[in-house]
Formats: C-alpha cells, structure tokens, sequence
C-alpha cells in the first residue's frame, strides 16, 4: 500500500530525533514540511526532494504529501517536535479520507514541553496544562477560559506559541488570568530555542513573567502552587504530601 509518514523531528537537535524518525525519513523518497523544518532535515538528507511551504499553508503542503504517495512515492510530512502536539498529523488523517489507497502513519517526537521541560528542571512533575495562545484556529475566549481552569485547578501550566509580533501580549494577559489564582512569586521557566543555536532557559517568577516579552521559539512553564527553584531548576514535586524536598 502507498505510505504517508507523519514525522515528529524533536526540537531541533539531531541528535533528540528518535532512530525511528530518521530511518522512516531516510526510506522517504519525498520530504514535505514547513521551510523552517526542511531546512533543519537537508544537511543530513541531501539527496530526497523536497516540497517547503510556508507557514499557514497546511492544507496545502497535507494534499500535496498525500497526492505523492498516492503516486506511489514513499512521502514523510515532517513536524517539529510531534506531530500530533499543534503539528500535521490530525491534519493528514482527516485530508487521507480523500486518498483511500494511501496508509497514514504517524511517528511520535519529543514535543517542546518535555524537551524544554527537561532544561528547567522537572516542571511537569504532576498534573499539566498544554495550552497554545495562538488563536489563529481557537477563539481566544476559550484559550482565556482554558487558562482560568488550569489555574483553579492548581495544573503546572506549559504554553505554547506564547507571542508573535501579532500577539505581543497574549503572555501578559494569560499570566493575569492565572494571576487570579496563583502568587505572584510562583516558580516559572522560560526556554528558548531549545536544541538549536541559543538555547536558552531562564528561571523567574510569575510576576517577572508577566512584564518579560517572548517569541516565537520559547515555550513557558508556569508552576502550580507547590513548585519550587533548587539551583538551577524547578521542580514540581510528585504530591502534594508534606514530605521536605
Ligand atoms: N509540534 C511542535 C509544536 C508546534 S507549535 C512540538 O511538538 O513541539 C510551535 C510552538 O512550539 C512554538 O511557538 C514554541 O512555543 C514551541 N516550540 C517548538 N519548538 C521549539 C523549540 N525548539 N524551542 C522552543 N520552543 C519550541
């Protein structure tokens, strides 16, 4: 059967690419992606073909990746870190009802909440949130109210797509929400470019958070109300027992 691969890359890093991931890309007669993840694939694949489009154009680059493997071209959409996590594959999936002779199939990545977790520490210790603030395709009444409840909830929060120049401040709005909730000395990671040149993660408070401008390539995590900073990290422990860290 004609194969369509949905492939999350990771981060950036070549080397937080899973084996799985590279020896799919490497079967791939055809590359799809986003010209920004293309880019990062050709130095280490220079001989397939490559279709980049830019970005807002998903549908478009989805029908293009299934049309080639309805060819019969081995075909890899690709996505940064996973693709289901605001990436391709759902896309693909609901596009593939039109191409019946095509087999979807979708490879798991590291997604940028649990790479950058990683550099902060351990954010996402207990129960967590994953909201965008991109509302490109979501209202932003419902990011709004997807943020209150994480809140009330007392969920470690991690935000995706947290500014752009559009959205210069959607970070600062979602901190005042949650605000409502939590103190304003709540344990807070910045990481930026993860896996890639600049890496960056910067601890800081919630209040600091607030006032701090981000783009495009930083994830936030926001602690619940029993994180803390040891050195370097923060840690949002496992329970809530009483136990000393
Ligand atoms: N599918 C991707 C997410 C795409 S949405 C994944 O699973 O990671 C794009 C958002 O992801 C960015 O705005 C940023 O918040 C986050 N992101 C993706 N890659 C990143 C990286 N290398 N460094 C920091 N943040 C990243």
């Amino acid at each position: 059967m004609n194969k369509l691969y949905v492939v999350g890359i990771g981060p950036g890093d070549r080397n937080m690419m899973t084996k799985t991931a590279l020896d799919i890309l490497k079967e791939c007669k055809v590359i799809v992606g986003y010209k920004t993840y293309t880019d990062l694939i050709k130095p280490l694949l220079p001989d397939k073909e490559y279709i980049s489009t830019g970005m807002g154009d998903e549908a478009k680059r989805c029908s293009l990746a299934l049309e080639r493997a309805d060819m019969g071209d081995k075909t890899a959409v690709i996505s940064s870190g996973d693709p289901e996590v605001y990436g391709m594959a759902g896309l693909c999936i609901e596009l593939g009802k039109n191409y019946p002779d095509v087999d979807i199939e979708i490879i798991a990545g590291v997604t940028a909440a649990l790479s950058g977790g990683a550099l902060a520490g351990a954010p996402l210790g207990h129960d967590f949130a994953v909201i965008s603030l991109s509302d490109l395709l979501t209202p932003w009444e419902k990011i709004e109210l997807r943020l209150e409840l994480s809140a009330r909830a007392d969920m470690a929060v991690c935000l995706y797509n947290p500014s752009s120049k559009k959205r210069g401040d959607y970070l600062k709005r979602a901190c005042d929400i949650i605000l409502a909730y939590r103190k304003e000395d709540t344990v807070c990671a910045l990481v930026k470019n993860i896996g890639r040149p600049g890496e960056n993660c910067q601890i800081l408070t919630l209040g600091q958070l607030r006032n701090t401008s981000t783009d495009m390539f930083t994830t936030v995590f926001i602690g619940n109300s029993q994180t803390v900073r040891i050195g370097k990290y923060m840690v949002t422990p496992r329970g809530y027992s009483l136990r000393e860290v």
